[in-house]
């Protein structure tokens, strides 16, 4: 055995990876295998960004940019936080990464120590836990019901805030969930976060993927939270641009800058090409989102009807952002076909990869292992043939 450092021995490869990698591995063995895991747009990204990255790399953009991104593309973030968010940084305040994930990973590394709190209310993107535990933090999961539309109460978040909580980390649209939260909503947290005095940490990767209306910021909500507030967001999903690795933090100066200097220590800028993709991503015609909305809300209206079918599927709430619905299986705890026994989403997922050749993600990773994720970022007849299959394979369990 060899020994490893003791914080990365513990952490576990990110299931919603895994799972993907599991069917493109028997799709590569040549089973005929339906993805409804991966976490990203099937949408190719928009030809006008990559023009610009054609002529960034006709332009010999081919060096070292500043760590934390060029001047123009921190100019480009700071035009769409006060567009899109009506919120005013700094180009000192803004940090630009190899994707949205290598941001957050870098900030929370660079704010929490051993002995600190951070509260992460679940269910939750699987990185978030790691990325605190990695920092030396431990993370606080607090669990939202899904008769609250998974959606973290005042009350609950009071309780959870001890001494030691240093920070706490939203995500609104939620992955997995697809849960939003109201104006009214982050304004009742804001009041007890502000109080606490704690980092607020706004993951806003899904902002654009959302079904009735524009969502709403809680530093908008709540501007005075902004002292000790940090945005994360990505390029990944909203310009379908999950290849080319960019996204970014932006808050106070001397937590970004702390940031940075772990950044300019472990990688370096992000790639100099994707930069030059993401300025025209995020300064010009922003059309292309209505587009994808229009095939997302196409695409909800058909899972949301399917998966209510499924014999022993229960999805109470239809999701208001993302891609994703987080049925509750528990009713399919244990049911067998074979000698397997489904015992929570893991396995329910497992077994539907194996039988029914369709991949999800198991809802233990999440902190909900009565629900599995289901994307619907992939076709409409990619959709109906994988519900068709899951359908057929509920028919043969044993209950
Ligand atoms: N936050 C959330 C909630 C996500 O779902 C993802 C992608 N799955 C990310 C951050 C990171 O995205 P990326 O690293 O591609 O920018």
């Amino acid at each position: 055995m060899i020994k490893l450092n003791r914080r990365i021995a513990a952490i576990k490869p990110s299931a919603t990876m895994a799972a993907e990698a599991r069917a493109t591995e028997l799709k590569a063995a040549g089973v005929d295998i339906i993805s409804l895991a991966a976490g990203e747009p099937d949408f190719d990204t928009p030809e006008r960004i990559k023009n610009a990255a054609r002529r960034a790399l006709a332009d010999g953009m081919t060096h070292y940019t500043p760590v934390g991104g060029t001047a123009a593309l921190k100019e480009a973030i700071r035009v769409k936080l006060k567009r899109d968010n009506q919120l005013d940084y700094e180009p000192a305040e803004i940090l630009a990464s190899a994707g949205g994930k290598q941001a957050e990973a870098n900030v929370i590394a660079a704010l929490f120590d051993e002995g600190d709190e951070v509260i992460i209310p679940t269910p939750a993107w699987v990185s978030f836990v790691a990325m605190v535990n990695l920092s030396g933090a431990e993370a606080k999961l607090v669990h939202c019901s899904e008769e609250n539309g998974f959606l973290l109460d005042p009350d609950r978040l009071r309780e959870a805030i001890t001494p030691r909580t240093r920070g706490i980390i939203l995500n609104s649209p939620s992955n997995p969930t697809g849960a939003v939260f109201s104006s009214e909503q982050l304004s009742a947290l804001a009041r007890i976060l502000l109080e606490a005095g704690i980092w607020v940490m706004s993951d806003d990767v899904y902002e654009h993927i959302v079904y009735d209306g524009a969502v709403a910021h809680i530093f908008q909500v709540e501007p005075r939270l902004k002292a000790r507030g940090i945005v994360f967001n990505s390029l990944s999903k909203a310009y379908a641009m999950t290849g080319w690795r960019i996204g970014f933090a932006a808050g106070p100066r001397e937590a970004i800058a702390a940031a940075t200097r772990l950044q300019s220590q472990n990688s370096g800028n992000p790639n100099s090409i994707t930069q030059a993709a993401a300025i025209e991503a995020l300064t010009g015609p922003q059309g292309e989102i209505h587009t994808m909305m229009a095939e997302f809300r196409a695409r909800r209206e058909l899972v949301v009807e399917r998966v209510r079918r499924l014999d022993g599927f229960r999805l109470p709430n239809v999701p208001q952002g993302a891609f994703y619905v987080f049925p509750n299986i528990s009713a399919l705890i244990g049911a067998s076909l074979g000698g397997t026994k489904v015992t929570d989403g893991n396995s329910l997922a497992e077994l539907i990869l194996n039988e029914a050749h369709v991949a999800l993600v198991g809802g233990n990773d999440f902190d909900a292992p009565d629900h599995v994720r289901m994307s619907y970022a992939t076709s409409i007849a990619n959709l109906n043939q994988a519900f068709d299959r899951i359908e057929r394979l509920l028919q043969r369990l044993k209950r």
